[in-house]
């Protein structure tokens, strides 16, 4: 039930500190070591969460090495796989509500999003891959006669799933249910703002029915807790979600161990291009603001670039910073609340530092552009428009993360493409135009994993998400997801 009396109710229960899960039992990390939650609502302290190191990291990867190896999951008939993910959807459903105000008092992201973003999406991911499990099938090659050449996926083993903040159910959700759908065993890694919901997302596994072993999270710094996992010999895939920079090492981290396969997904510098021609001006402002300031900017497929036709500019960009400066920001826990908190004091204090240079290099701030509700303690910035925004600016090539949206302006189709591809990203954005011909060529012009037509945002679980170029190679989503968890295996019979 999604209530503002149940919403409040749930926002005063005490957090409880969080514990790694290691083969199926909660503890604390083997140093004793502890990081400090705060809540981006009011920046008060929200719990401890253990702070795991590579010791811990080496037990949780022993402990799903351990479970894969004794069959319980991995070899297990797929009716029992099946039977156990469907409960785990279940219990997200069942616990839909706690689990996203908790989120919520961890991140900040507005409730009446996180509700659907997070539990929401998470349990239809779980019993999306529940429901493929009995559903794919291997192959028989076209050999000579007298060969029989058998083609099948195997699980790849131990599955390490280092995920961001910004939707930690959802993207935890992304990768754990295929991997787990595969029969692998998973090592999980939450960020260190936002492990909360993910740990109570192990106790629902557990209660679920999933074997020991099978899912263990490992709370802590990424400098300690990700890198343990992305140099250990014995984890065989990394499943990324977060930052170039640190896509960038574990990579490196590849190459000084075992060259585990690493799919990274990365950031975005997401274009928005705007026609005239539009089928419908209004709606694509409403929306082309939404597809930036929802989440607070925090979404890596935000469409952070506003790309629109010489012709309709001006009134269209002042359409679009009148709808971002009527947004209701402020307590994410209020169900009317349109754009929630900045995660951290740091990222806020990144967010308003673009927000300057922008300003520096020659932009004109159309609306917002600073800090809010401070008096609140939390972290609030206001939904920010910028126009004037040139190629070469840092605005136009840099990932800001915050609700902060770039403005270029274009007059020919050719010049609409060359701005949307000039950046190093390419991983979501959106074509507004009536004309068919057109949004096809967009389609197939720019540079990017997802491209949306007449719509930014919202997709579902049939379609893959990923970048191209510097936005990554990982694709979650689809059955194209479970490719990423599975190694290919060929047999050559002699008849
Ligand atoms: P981040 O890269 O700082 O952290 C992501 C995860 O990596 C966290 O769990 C962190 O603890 C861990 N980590 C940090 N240092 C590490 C290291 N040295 N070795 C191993 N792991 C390490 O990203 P973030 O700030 O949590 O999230 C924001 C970023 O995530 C943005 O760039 C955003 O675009 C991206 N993102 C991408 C997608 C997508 O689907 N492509 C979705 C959401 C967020």
């Amino acid at each position: 039930m999604m209530s503002q009396t149940e919403i409040d109710r749930l926002r005063l229960l005490p957090v409880p500190a969080g514990q790694l899960f290691i083969g199926g039992t909660f503890g604390a990390a083997a140093s004793g070591e502890t990081l400090v939650s705060i809540s981006p609502i009011d920046g008060t302290v929200l719990t401890q969460i253990a702070a795991g190191s590579a010791h811990d990291v080496d037990l949780a990867v022993t402990a799903a090495r351990r479970s894969f190896d004794a069959g319980h999951w991995s070899r297990a008939a797929p009716a029992f796989r099946k039977k156990v993910m469907f409960r785990i959807a279940e219990l997200i459903e069942k616990h839909a509500l706690e689990l996203a105000v908790l989120g919520v008092r961890d991140n900040g992201t507005e409730i009446a999003m996180a509700i659907k973003a997070e539990p929401g999406s998470a349990a239809g991911t779980f019993r999306y891959y529940a429901e493929a499990i009995d559903k794919i099938n291997g192959e028989i090659a076209p050999t000579a006669p007298g060969i029989l050449g058998l083609i099948s996926r195997e699980p790849v083993g131990v599955v390490a799933a280092i995920v961001p903040w910004n939707f930690p159910l959802m993207i935890g959700a992304w990768k754990v249910a295929p991997a787990l759908a595969a029969g692998n065993s998973v090592v999980l890694k939450p960020a260190e703002g936002a492990s909360l919901s993910l740990l109570r997302l192990a106790a629902i596994c557990a209660e679920a029915g999933l074997p020991e072993g099978v899912l263990n999270v490992v709370t802590g710094y990424g400098t300690a807790v990700g890198a343990a996992l992305g140099l250990h010999m014995d984890v065989d895939v990394i499943a990324f979600t977060g930052s170039g920079g640190v896509g960038r090492k574990l990579l490196e981290y590849s190459a000084r161990s075992n060259l585990k396969r690493c799919y990274l997904e990365l950031g975005g510098k997401s274009p928005n291009v705007v026609f005239a021609d539009a089928p419908d001006l209004e709606v694509a402002a409403k929306t082309s603001a939404m597809g930036i300031f929802r989440n607070s900017g925090q979404v890596c497929v935000a469409g952070s670039r506003l790309i629109v036709e010489d012709s309709i500019h001006d009134a269209f960009v002042a359409r679009v910073a009148a709808i971002a400066a009527g947004m209701r920001v402020g307590d994410p826990l209020n169900l009317t609340t349109e754009a929630g908190a900045i995660s951290s004091a740091e990222q806020m204090r990144k967010d308003l530092g673009y927000i300057d240079v922008a300003v520096q290099e020659g932009g004109q701030l159309e609306t917002g552009g600073a800090q809010i509700l401070q008096e609140t303690g939390g972290f609030y910035v206001q939904p920010t428009v910028i126009s004037g925004i040139q190629p070469h600016m840092r605005l136009a090539r840099e990932e800001v993360f915050g609700p902060v949206l770039g403005v270029m302006r274009f007059h020919t189709e050719e010049e609409a493409i060359r701005l949307a591809n000039g950046t190093d990203y390419g991983l979501a954005a959106a074509v507004w135009t009536a004309n068919l011909g057109r949004a096809h060529r967009m389609v197939g012009a720019i540079k990017a994993g997802l491209v949306h037509v007449n719509t930014y945002g919202g997709s579902d679980n049939t379609v893959p998400l990923g970048g191209m170029r510097q936005s990554g190679n990982g694709h979650d989503k689809s059955l194209h997801a479970i490719d990423k968890y599975t190694d290919l295996k060929s047999a050559w019979i002699q008849l």
